[in-house]
């Protein structure tokens, strides 16, 4: 996965502190950049944040599952183009690839899911080249086609409606690819000029991931790729690494083995997702805390 600024209204603070004094008459003349950070985090700390909506940024996303995709165009104020599979085909020679769920290993099966997952993948592929080798349109072909090819795509927002969405999509509770874009875009909004707009998300994020002692999901490689270089490999190359080490990751919960086994399972659940939801990590094994 890969998120990149595109472009952002220029010196948006600025703008959004001038759209906003209309309301009291008042300048901020000549400007001074740090009547301009108490402004804005005063107008977000007073939910006055129509103002906010006069700047908007353009990110693109690429090389998200379309699984991801079908969440993040569900943000009706903002706005999309997205790789079509009816005028473009999934190529793999001009890296059509998949993405790696993060839960591949089960306490039966161990790594063979994920094995299979990937089999799986190729022959849908072969289906999709098949079908298109004997002149089914791309946009039949691309039903042989499972969630978890890579899309692209282009969005705009402005930033009342960023706000929302990282909001939403950095919560612990949001699905895990999504959130690591979520993470990239916020990592982007938050620089001069445009910082003060975010700061109050990226404390929140920071002291919940810092509470739950979590690590953000971007770096995490698998046998030294992304989860988006790995399902863009060659088969013979994934073959090649796939029996040679062992995928499993481990993961502390937070309560030893009773308190876990004591707990109503809406909260064993819960504390399960919040230990695994920023691991971009195919397999997972949990390890109880020790007594004291
Ligand atoms: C953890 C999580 C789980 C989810 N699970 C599901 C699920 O199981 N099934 C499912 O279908 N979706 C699910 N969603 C998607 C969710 O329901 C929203 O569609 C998505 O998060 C977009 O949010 P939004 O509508 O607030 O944002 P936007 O569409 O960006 O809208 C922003 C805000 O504008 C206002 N707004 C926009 N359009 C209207 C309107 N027509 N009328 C009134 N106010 C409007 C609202 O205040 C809204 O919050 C989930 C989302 C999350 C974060």
């Amino acid at each position: 996965m890969k998120v990149t600024l595109i472009s952002h209204t220029p010196d948006p603070q600025r703008l959004i502190e001038t759209c906003a004094r209309i309301s009291y008459e008042s300048k901020n003349e000549p400007f001074d950049p740090k009547v301009n950070s108490e402004f804005i985090r005063k107008l977000i700390k007073n939910g006055h944040e129509s103002p906010l909506e006069h700047a908007s940024a353009t990110f693109l996303i690429d090389g998200i599952s379309r699984a991801c995709s079908h969440q993040i165009v569900r943000h009706r104020l903002a706005s999309f183009s997205q790789r079509s599979d009816r005028y473009t085909k999934y190529d793999a020679e001009n890296g059509a690839g998949f993405v790696l769920p993060t839960k591949l290993h089960s306490a039966s099966m161990g790594d063979a899911l994920m094995i299979q997952y990937t089999e799986h993948m190729e022959k849908s592929y072969a289906l999709y080249r098949a079908m298109l080798a004997e002149g089914v349109p791309p946009e039949d072909a691309r039903f042989a086609m499972p969630q978890g090819y890579q899309t692209s795509l282009y969005m705009t927002a402005n930033f009342r409606e960023w706000r929302h969405f990282l909001k939403l999509r950095l919560d612990s509770h949001a699905q895990w690819e999504i959130r690591a874009v979520a993470l990239e875009i916020l990592r982007h909004l938050c620089v001069d000029g445009m910082y003060d707009c975010f700061a109050d998300i990226q404390a929140e994020f920071d002291s919940e991931a810092s509470t739950n002692g979590r690590e953000p999901a971007d770096d995490t490689r698998i046998f030294g790729h992304t989860s988006e270089e790995f399902g863009k490999l060659p088969k013979d190359a994934r073959d090649d690494l796939l029996p040679k080490a062992s995928l499993v990751q481990e993961i502390e919960l937070p309560c030893t083995k009773e308190e876990f086994e004591a707990m109503p399972r809406d909260e064993a659940d819960r504390i399960i997702r919040d230990a695994t939801c920023h691991i971009a990590y195919p397999v997972l094994r949990y390890r109880f805390k020790e007594e004291k």
